[in-house]
């Protein structure tokens, strides 16, 4: 999806329509722009909140060394373009892991502050910023700060989740999680129905590490919310079984982008039976690659391409745990109706962590996943309701999966917004915060 703005985009495919871009190389020479800016880490983001609002756009992703590792505590320094799998590379042979990771390893480091990204691990390990120790934070007005808990600690806070709007991060250092071995025993089991996993939640979350669930988003009636519930904890070393320890480098790929998207009802069909399939009939407990269990979707190079011409669009909401099963099938009622089934549709825990940023997403309740092809108005006016139904039962909308949520949406999902005013750099802004009122005077 290349446009202006150096064939920079989003995942959903935004063009990035920047007025220029710059590509800093090392975080030792980083300076902030003097003139309107956005820090871009790989563009996994599937909205406009890592998009210039027409200001130049800071590429962080050339600034990508690891800085220094420390194989007895786990504590690993790195510049902020490095990628999450550039850090598994170097910590899993000596028995460490991410300590909380997205799906997808190919973010950059400063992304998954920036965004205060989280896990299927939430409810053990909270969301990625809890587990920066320490950072680099550079911004126009020619600052350097070093930011950590105990010194700047509310920087640290505004910048984790603060969508980049705070300054550029230069480096960070990262606790990682000591391992016995990368690969992980999942066991997978069927859900009839949107019960089911609600029934399993405290089981889940108590005797696993790792949990989520894939829903079938076309079951309707008494099935709606049937799927496979995924959980699994680091294997020990001593287990035994099939799962060899590989990265799982990509296999597949769509090659271009066809003129109607390829994610049809029938696909959807054949792709969520399959994955009920492999629940019912594959065995309960298997020992797996980390890779396959982390991150499924990363071995399909360029899949928002099967989307078609005109991208794709996610919803993710967090609901309060009383009120997440009504709304849960609620929100999956809704987009039925519409017509609009989504392709991947995930469920997971989050736990009583709070988030380690002012404006962290993650926050106790149960978190759902939409993705849909992007159909226009039609798109936006069902995305609308998807917001009312999560607002009405007390949730949240994620800000770095959205391109059209409205200043209220932003302020009702974020009623402590005004906290991080004071800490955001006035040449910083993008379309979201623009769009919000975040930046621009509000
Ligand atoms: C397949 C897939 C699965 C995903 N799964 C999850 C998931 O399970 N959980 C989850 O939370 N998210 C998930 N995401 C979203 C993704 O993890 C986040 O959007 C992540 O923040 C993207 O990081 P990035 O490096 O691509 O940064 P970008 O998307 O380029 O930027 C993200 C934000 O960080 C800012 N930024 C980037 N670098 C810096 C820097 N050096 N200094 C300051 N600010 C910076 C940008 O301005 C922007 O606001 C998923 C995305 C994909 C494509």
């Amino acid at each position: 999806m290349p446009g202006a703005g150096g064939n920079h985009a989003s995942w959903g495919g935004l063009n990035a329509n920047a007025s220029r871009v710059i590509r800093p190389a090392a975080h030792e020479n980083l300076i902030a722009p003097q003139e309107p800016y956005l820090p871009f880490g790989a563009g996994r983001s599937y909205g406009d909140s890592g998009l210039p609002a027409g200001g130049c756009l800071v590429d962080l992703q050339g600034m990508n060394r690891i800085l220094s590792f420390d194989p007895a505590t786990g504590l690993m320094r790195a510049e902020a373009g490095a990628t999450l799998a550039d850090i598994l590379e170097r910590a899993i042979p000596l028995g460490w892991f991410l300590p909380v990771t997205p799906g997808t390893r190919f973010v950059t480091l400063g992304g998954a502050i920036a965004n205060d990204v989280h896990g299927k691990n939430h409810h053990r390990a909270g969301s990625f910023g809890a587990h920066v120790r320490a950072m680099s934070l550079v911004r126009s007005d020619g600052t350097r700060r070093l930011c950590s808990p105990e010194q700047d600690g509310d920087w640290l806070r505004a910048t984790i989740g603060g969508m980049g709007l705070t300054g550029l991060i230069g480096w960070a250092e990262i606790q990682l999680l000591r391992i016995s071995s990368p690969d992980v025993m999942q066991e997978s089991l069927p859900l009839a129905g949107l019960s089911d996993f609600f029934d399993r939640l405290d089981e889940t979350d108590g005797r696993f590490e790792y949990g989520v669930a894939w829903l079938d988003s076309l079951a309707t009636g008494k099935s709606l919310g049937r799927g496979v519930m995924m959980r699994a904890n680091h294997a020990a070393a001593a287990d035994g079984g099939a799962g060899a320890s590989r990265p799982g480098g990509r296999r597949l790929s769509v090659p271009f982008t066809p003129p109607v998207p390829l994610v049809s009802r029938l696909t959807m069909r054949v792709f969520n039976s399959f994955y009920r399939w492999r629940a019912l009939s594959g065995p309960q407990e298997r020992k797996m690659p980390w890779a396959s269990f982390f991150y499924p979707l990363d071995a399909v190079a360029h899949w928002p391409r099967a989307y078609g011409p005109r991208g794709l669009r996610q919803h993710q909401s967090v609901l309060p745990r009383m009120k997440a099963e009504s709304a849960v099938a609620r929100l999956l009622e809704a987009a039925r109706a519409a017509g609009h089934a989504s392709f991947l549709t995930v469920l997971k825990s989050f736990g009583q962590m709070p988030g380690a940023g002012l404006l962290s997403f993650a926050r106790p309740g149960v978190t759902l996943t939409l993705d849909f092809a992007y159909r226009g108005a039609a798109t936006d006016e069902l995305l609308d309701r998807l917001d009312a139904i999560t607002l009405a039962a007390g949730g949240a909308v994620n800000p770095y999966k959205d391109a059209r949520m409205s200043a209220e949406t932003f302020r009702a999902s974020f009623p402590n917004w005004r906290d991080v005013l004071p800490f955001l750099d006035p040449l910083a802004e993008s379309r979201f915060s623009r769009r919000v009122g975040l930046t621009g005077g509000a």
